[in-house]
Formats: structure tokens, sequence, C-alpha cells
């Protein structure tokens, strides 16, 4: 599924929509690209996605795992 993205800048804040204008901010998915994950908003409005150059690092060795038995 290729869903378009959206690439914009962002300035002082991103809260609003710039597709429908929408005011409550906004839903987050995350995409892998190769060795970054990038950070991607959509629209709970128009469902519209997102890129305002936001990336994690993949596979962070801080992830906090829990086993099986719930202990960590
Ligand atoms: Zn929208």
């Amino acid at each position: 599924m290729d869903q378009e993205v959206e690439k914009i800048k962002m300035s002082e804040e991103f809260r609003i929509c710039p597709a429908c204008g929408y005011r409550d901010g906004f839903h987050s998915m995350f995409r892998k690209q190769g060795r970054t994950t990038q950070w991607l908003f959509i629209c709970p409005s128009c469902h519209k996605i997102f890129d305002i150059g936001f990336t994690l690092p993949l596979g962070s060795k801080h992830t906090h795992e829990i086993d099986d038995q719930g202990k960590e």
C-alpha cells in the first residue's frame, strides 16, 4: 500500500492540518526506511499523511523488553 506522504516544514508548531484545517493535532505512525524509522503524522480528520522530517534510530538498544513472566 502506497499512501501519499506530504513533506512539510514545521514552523513554530505542527498542530493544524495544512490540508483540511483540523486543529487538534495528529495521530502518529512509523515507517521503516533503511536504517532509520520515519515518524509520520496522520490527520484524524482528512487522513492525509505528513512528514515533518522526524526520524527514530532503528533497533534502539534502549527498548524496554519484558519477558513472558512479566519480569524484566
Ligand atoms: Zn486534515
